[in-house]
């Protein structure tokens, strides 16, 4: 009911709460700011927190999850944690927890995904597992396999970023193709965003949080924390709960349809141009390979290697050089280039060695 309720395609769910529930205080505090906003559909707060160094603050335990029952209690919203263990499962469900999810780094490891999902095995609450820290789709799919395959049947996906050693701009770059390609194979299950731990700071909330929602993810989950500058844990990316409304106020919320026939209309004769341009540019792309084997087929002739770097190199600094005047982004046309000269070289390839 709550997951009907609560997680619902047709409404963005924002789930808030501090990193780490600290104190009973603390929590209280926070919730009770978050519930005054109006704005939050479901609370969170981590009880046993994954660190990455032994003595740093490791989440209260189980303690917590009295004081999160109090908060929900107070605020009448539902309570979301992560687990990693049975065990913690086994706790959160004895405190009556609506909703649980799986930790970036507890999703990299397929044999504690399925402990929990032994776990769940049964019980009826959502499940959310976040991306793996690594940029692994596989893994992230495995995970949510193991744990539909227990028999749970409301799952979601949480994007929380990738880890990227040496990158500044976010602590996990969100690398957006791969919640996107997640959208693609799972078109039905929920999607959050958490841009939190993507961007490690507070400066880039707003812009990550509107990429999501230009993406049609359908919620996000924001850390606060009342005194973000004093939290025990992730302190440089929480924000008090009034700066969350201001937030959640300023983003421009989304339609992924609309009804009105102008648009309708215009988006119809749009993409009807971009069909066509792809089939050109598919056709063209073809014209060009046929030329490739042809070139192969003398290169064969005069015994002379496939790949001719001088050549490559003037190509891609051609292209280059008109990047800005043709609108395209530098990464973009490296990545096409690239992509034309594998499969140049792996026609050519076929002609020189197979026929
Ligand atoms: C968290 O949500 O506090 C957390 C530990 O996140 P992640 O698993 O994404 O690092
Ligand atoms: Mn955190």
């Amino acid at each position: 009911m709550l997951y009907n309720k609560v997680f619902n395609k047709a409404k963005k769910i924002i789930i808030s709460g501090p990193c780490s529930a600290e104190t009973e205080e603390q929590l209280m505090h926070t919730v009770s700011q978050i519930a005054a906003t109006g704005k939050v559909d479901m609370l969170r707060a981590g009880i046993w927190k994954p660190r990455t160094k032994p003595g740093m603050f490791e989440g209260v335990g189980s303690e917590g999850l009295l004081w999160l029952s109090n908060a929900k209690k107070q605020t009448g919203l539902p309570i979301a944690v992560e687990v990693a263990t049975s065990k913690h499962v086994e706790e959160a469900m004895k405190h009556e927890v609506d909703m649980v999810w799986i930790g970036a780094r507890t999703t990299a490891n397929p044999f504690s995904v399925q402990e929990i999902a032994d776990s769940l095995k049964g019980l009826s609450i959502p499940v959310f597992v976040k991306n793996p820290i690594n940029a692994d789709l596989e893994l992230w799919s495995g995970a949510l396999e193991r744990i539909i395959k227990s028999g749970v049947e409301k799952t979601g996906m949480i994007h929380r970023g990738f880890s990227n050693y040496g990158n500044t701009e976010y602590r996990n770059p969100p690398m957006w193709h791969l919640p996107i390609e997640m959208k693609r194979r799972y078109p039905e299950m929920l999607l959050i965003c958490d841009p939190s731990h993507i961007c490690g700071n507070r400066q880039s909330l707003r812009l990550i949080s509107q990429r999501a929602i230009d993406l049609d993810f359908d919620g996000l989950m924001i850390e606060t924390h009342h005194n973000p500058d004093q939290a025990w844990s992730d302190a440089r990316q929480q924000i008090t709960p009034s700066l969350l409304a201001e937030l959640l106020n300023d983003l421009k919320w989304r339609n992924e349809h609309s009804d009105k026939k102008e648009f309708i209309d215009a988006l119809q004769q749009l993409r009807e141009q971009i069909d066509m341009i792809d089939d050109e540019l598919l056709s063209l792309l073809s014209h060009r390979m046929k030329i490739a084997d042809k070139i192969g087929a003398y290169k064969k002739e005069n015994n002379i290697t496939i790949l001719q770097k001088i050549r490559w190199n003037d190509i891609f600094k051609n292209a280059l050089d008109r990047n800005i005047e043709l609108g395209l982004s530098e990464e973009f046309m490296m990545k096409y280039l690239e992509a034309i000269h594998l499969e140049s070289i792996s026609h050519q390839n076929n002609v020189m060695n197979n026929q």
